[in-house]
């Protein structure tokens, strides 16, 4: 069994204190052998309590620093999370139990945010227009929403939350962050560099607990928490949402997927599987982006199929901490016989498993790569998100008839394309009902990019010049000179 380095946080962090839940501790586990890593400070709403003063007691001094002051504390976060990168990809693929590959690939994506939000700090601005009547001025300036709520999965405990931070606090609001509670231990350890890279206390405070429900529901029913932004499944995006309309809490919501990758019958093979591997396999499947149906068109699926099983039965399984895996275990037994449950069911619905299809023997979360092939449209891996290892392909005639499957689910966050046409590339891509589009790539995320969804897969953005719009408002002046 791999240990839990020395020096990892494990208590709360608020008002610039480490101190005990008060509601005692929960575990751990290592998602690679099933065994409890540690335990964690159980928040109670006293401890929430705490925090939301602690963050509403520091958020207009922080809001009224110079712009150049808090981008220089990012700044100084990036470049304390590039020096201990190392360490919090190990920690990562402990708690999380992605390759160390997908970890230290997080860890600079994640990074990315706290120096790409210092940049940003500096160029937040307002308008002067004149009024269509030539009467007045209208002057519009931005101010920081307050105290924001920031809720996270545990698919990238480091970027989900870097992600939110940056912008957050480059805007000039003080934070509570809530992390998932399978990874707790990667938010505690950026509360660490943030304090470190100078953030005064109680402007970031993190809760941990393993039962949110009621914690989140007071927090959101507290009148000094004005900004919601919830990164997660969207069945409980849906229920925070009723939950802010009580109170009107601005939110902001990246929710779940069921990612179409379209191969159209000019793609380039290779680059299409070289994609589809990126799209379908980082982070063993268990990404929102994460591509969910390959939909195929019939001349080049039987080619496209073999390729990609060829691939994907190259990938070496094992812990995430062992330096050489490539595909680590599923967060946990729940979300491993979830997967497992939507394969036997295709397959019986007539899907033919090519790769893969059944839970290994052993100790650990562990579940293969699979390739299933003669998907029909309405099995479970293709209606339903699936957050594993499992790539269906699903044969389709042409560009339209891919178009419609592709639209054809509630969920549209991501979509990918592959053609050798680019002009057909984006013609298609345009029509795809999706906040972002891979053309002839497997990967879209991106700092500097507006990541979101549409339909059921949330509201906002995240990243890009975007991101920091999610924590201001605007106040108009009606005026003359
Ligand atoms: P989840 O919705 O179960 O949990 C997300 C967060 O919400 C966690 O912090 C959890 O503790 C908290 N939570 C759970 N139940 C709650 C409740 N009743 N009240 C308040 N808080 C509650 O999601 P997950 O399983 O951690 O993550 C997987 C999901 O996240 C997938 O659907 C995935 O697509 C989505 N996701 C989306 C994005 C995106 O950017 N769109 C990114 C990563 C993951």
């Amino acid at each position: 069994m791999t240990a839990l380095p020395a020096g990892i946080p494990t208590q709360l962090y608020i008002d610039g204190q480490w101190r005990d839940g008060s509601q005692g501790a929960f575990e751990v586990v290592d998602p690679s052998t099933g065994d409890v890593l540690t335990s964690v400070a159980r928040a109670g709403l006293d401890d929430l309590d705490a925090a939301i003063d602690a963050a509403a007691a520091a958020q207009p001094d922080w809001a009224g620093r110079a712009p150049r002051e808090r981008a220089e504390v990012l700044r100084k976060a990036y470049e304390l999370m590039i020096e201990r990168s190392e360490d919090i990809a190990f920690l990562m693929s402990l708690e999380m139990g992605k390759s160390l590959t997908d970890s230290r690939g997080e860890v600079t994506y994640a990074a990315e945010f706290f120096r790409w939000y210092s940049e940003e700090a500096v160029r937040v601005g307002g308008e002067v227009r004149m009024s269509p009547t030539g009467a007045n001025r209208i002057v519009t300036f931005k101010k920081p929403y307050g105290v924001a709520l920031l809720l996270t999965p545990w698919n990238f405990p480091a970027a989900m939350a870097t992600r939110k931070l940056g912008p957050a606090l480059a805007a000039g609001c003080s934070v509570v962050l809530k992390p998932a509670e399978d990874t707790p231990m990667t938010a505690l350890v950026l509360a660490q560099v943030l304090t470190d890279a100078g953030v005064p206390a109680g402007v970031v405070n993190v809760i941990t607990c393993d039962k949110p429900g009621d914690l989140v529901e007071h927090a959101l029913a507290d009148e000094r928490v004005r900004k919601l932004s919830f990164t997660g499944s969207t069945r409980v995006g849906s229920l925070l949402l009723k939950q802010a309309a009580e109170h009107v809490v601005s939110s902001s919501m990246e929710l779940g997927g069921n990612a179409p990758f379209l191969v159209l019958d000019d793609a380039d093979l290779d680059a299409a599987v070289e994609g589809a591997m990126l799209a379908k396999m980082r982070n063993g499947g268990q990404a929102c982006t994460a591509a969910n149906r390959f939909l195929v068109v019939e001349s080049v699926a039987g080619e496209f199929a073999e390729k990609l099983a060829a691939k994907m039965g190259e990938l070496t399984m094992g812990p995430g901490t062992a330096e050489g895996t490539k595909l680590g275990p599923m967060i946990n037994a729940k979300q491993r016989d979830g997967v497992a449950d939507k394969v036997t069911r295709s397959v019986q619905a007539g899907a033919k498993a090519v790769l893969g299809g059944s839970t290994p023997e052993g100790s650990g979360f562990f579940y293969p790569a699979t390739v299933l092939t003669d998907v029909p449209r309405d099995a479970p891996v293709a209606v339903d998100e699936i957050f594993g290892p499992v790539a269906p392909i699903i044969v389709v005639k042409d560009d339209d008839d891919a178009i419609a499957v592709a639209n054809a689910t509630e969920m549209g966050l991501t979509g990918y394309v592959y053609t050798r046409d680019l002009a057909r590339g984006l013609r298609v891509s345009e029509k795809l009902e999706v906040g972002m589009v891979g053309l002839n790539r497997g990967l879209v995320s991106d700092p500097a990019a507006p990541f979101g969804g549409v339909k059921e897969s949330g509201l906002g953005r995240e990243g890009g010049f975007e991101g920091i719009e999610e924590y201001l408002e605007t106040t108009y002046v009606a005026t003359n000179w």
